[in-house]
């Protein structure tokens, strides 16, 4: 098992099920989850056509993004985002936040980037699977939300993610994704000023084809490029 491979293999189940899904490929980022992976094995993994890295703490973001030694098109925080992180998340000046969830946090970033003369991408996350334990707006309640966090001027709201519930049941994931993509198009139609609906970030190693099916252009993957978690 080389990370080569698997980035290959990867793309390829990628490229399968958009041309079935009647979809472009190249439509669709792959963001390679970095969380507990060394700098060096990210600099392997950008070295092997990687261009897109998230990671979900922003302390470990900091230990590693600085010291990165390939470049990268992309850096996303796709963790939960804490108040009191917001600066030093900011100092590694990530291309897309996709978990904003709270209006205080929003608001503190707002501040910070209006001291800063500087605009943010987010996505807002949604709990499609209704797990008590996940993050993210109760699908009732994102339009109202979005609505109040398009009038900080600083945010530029970008689209919507979710994480799919957890199970091996397909039909069960693949209606938590199909609801993130009503919710997107309801979004898109209401043309809610200082909001686009660009990106639906969707799928993570264990459902990622079912979410390209439903509509994903953001797919998050870990385990399936570089193998289980060691925590
Ligand atoms: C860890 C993580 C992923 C990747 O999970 P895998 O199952 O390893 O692909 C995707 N999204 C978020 C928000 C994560 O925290």
């Amino acid at each position: 098992m080389s990370l080569e491979n698997n980035i290959e293999e990867v793309r390829k189940k990628i490229k399968n099920v958009s041309l079935k899904a009647n979809r472009n490929p190249n439509d669709i980022k792959l963001l390679a989850v970095t969380k507990t992976r060394t700098a060096e094995t990210i600099d392997e993994a950008l070295h092997s056509s990687i261009e897109f890295i998230g990671e979900n703490k922003v302390q470990e973001a900091e230990n590693k993004i600085p010291f990165l030694k390939e470049n990268f098109k992309e850096f996303h925080f796709i963790g939960h985002l804490q108040s009191n992180k917001i600066n030093k998340l900011m100092k590694l000046n990530p291309d897309l936040i996709h978990s904003i969830e709270k209006y205080s946090t929003a608001e503190k970033l707002n501040s910070y980037l209006i001291q800063h003369s500087q605009y943010q991408d987010v996505l807002i996350e949604v709990n499609t699977s209704g797990e008590e334990s996940k993050f993210g707006l109760k699908p009732s309640e994102t339009v109202q939300f979005i609505t109040s966090v398009s009038k900080l001027p600083n945010i530029r709201i970008k689209g919507l993610m979710t994480i799919g519930l957890f199970t091996a049941e397909e039909t069960a994931i693949r209606n938590c994704f199909i609801k993130l993509r009503k919710l997107f198009e309801q979004i898109k139609a209401a043309n809610i000023p200082n909001v686009e609906m660009k990106y639906l970030s969707m799928g993570m190693s264990n459902d990622f084809e079912i979410a390209i099916e439903e509509g994903a252009n953001i797919i998050r993957l870990g385990t399936v490029i570089f193998g289980a978690r060691n925590y």
